[in-house]
């Protein structure tokens, strides 16, 4: 069966009328609003933020899809990946009755999000190296699966799955196939969004919060065919990104070499972090990733977690997550940053 947007919509989103702000409802010029029970004398901030924000980011889309070659109505913002994460959820999976496919070890909110929406997981594990069950994934597949969530480079592993395991799901999955791109910065491996025209099926999920520096924005963005995020659209809270956070994107999007050259400096880092600490005695294995941080097997993962915090330097303890047994994830930081994580390391060694 080919995919089938209007098939696996929900029927309650589907009929959906969507909360129409006043600001929807006239779109006109004007110079006087008392249309939207706003403060017209103004606000405690210099800034006009007494009026209510653009509820589609429109100036922040249009700069986008010039920076990512994607026309705008493909581009969907969200308060962080998290909401688009949670808008998937709830768009295209009945609760109680549809299922998705996971494959960890992987990024932790699809599954709670799942949880949240009360949709059954069906956890297909990675291979060994880190790679898609291809076999296990179809076996998996019913005709209530809805979603199969992807995420390449992957956290917490670090690498980058198969390009061609995931042009296989995306030609014979008839669900929506989420590829969450959020480290795709840091990677060779060149993003999916040139491939959108060829999949009505899949929704590309990247973020303003890792290489671009602005976690605190909450700012995460999805790219799909225009039905889907037309879909999203509708489901999301009307002013979803507040003006703040509008304006500072904004600004942010016009400094793309000040972050490709934070990106070089990083992926340098990352080597010399890596090179460094495959010499050190208890590290039986530092995995290679295309993330900005490094996915590191010792047998000692527990106590040096515990050392390390106790000098103030917090790393990731994944030493419970299934295949990164003896697992700690350490995000690359400044230069001084990663000398300072190595110098502790050298000094719980030698304790
Ligand atoms: C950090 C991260 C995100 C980003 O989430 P935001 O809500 O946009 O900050 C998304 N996906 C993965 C896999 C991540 O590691």
């Amino acid at each position: 069966m080919p995919f089938d947007l209007n098939a696996i919509n929900r029927p309650n989103i589907r009929n959906l009328v969507p909360y129409s702000s006043a600001r929807d409802e006239f779109k006109g010029e004007a110079s006087i609003f008392l249309d939207a029970n706003e403060n017209s004398l103004g606000s405690p901030l210099t800034r006009w933020y007494n009026r209510y924000p653009d509820p589609l980011q429109m100036k922040v889309k249009e700069k986008l899809s010039s920076i990512k070659g994607i026309a705008v109505p493909g581009i969907f913002l969200g308060n962080g990946s998290d909401e688009a994460i949670d808008i998937i959820f709830r768009a295209f999976c009945e609760p109680g009755m549809d299922n998705v496919i996971i494959c960890p070890p992987t990024y932790g909110m699809y599954e709670v999000s799942a949880n949240i929406n009360n949709v059954f997981i069906k956890k297909i594990t990675l291979t060994e190296a880190f790679q898609l069950d291809l076999e296990a994934i179809e076996e998996a597949i019913d005709i209530n699966t809805k979603l199969i969530w992807l995420c390449s480079p992957n956290n917490p592993t670090g690498n980058s799955l198969d390009r061609t395991d995931i042009e296989i799901i995306l030609n014979n999955f008839d669900g929506i196939v989420v590829i969450d791109e959020a480290y795709i910065n840091f990677s060779k491996q060149r993003s999916f969004i040139p491939d959108l025209p060829d999949y009505p099926n899949l929704v590309i999920l990247q973020t303003l919060s890792k290489a671009w520096g602005l976690a605190a924005l909450r700012i995460g963005m999805a790219f799909a065919n225009p039905g889907i995020i037309n879909i999203m659209n509708r489901i999301k809270p009307p002013y979803n990104i507040s003006q703040a956070a509008q304006e500072l994107a904004l600004e942010a999007l016009d400094h793309v070499e000040e972050v490709n050259n934070m990106i070089r400096i990083l992926v340098e880092e990352r080597g010399k972090l890596s090179a460094a600490l495959e010499q050190l005695p208890i590290v039986e294995k530092v995995y290679p990733t295309d993330a900005n941080f490094l996915l590191v097997k010792t047998p000692e993962a527990s106590r040096l977690y515990a050392y390390l915090a106790e000098k103030g330097i917090v790393v990731r303890n994944r030493s419970n997550v299934a295949l990164c047994e003896n697992c700690l994830r350490i995000t690359v930081g400044t230069p001084s940053e990663n000398m300072a994580v190595l110098k502790q390391i050298e000094l719980y060694i030698n304790t």
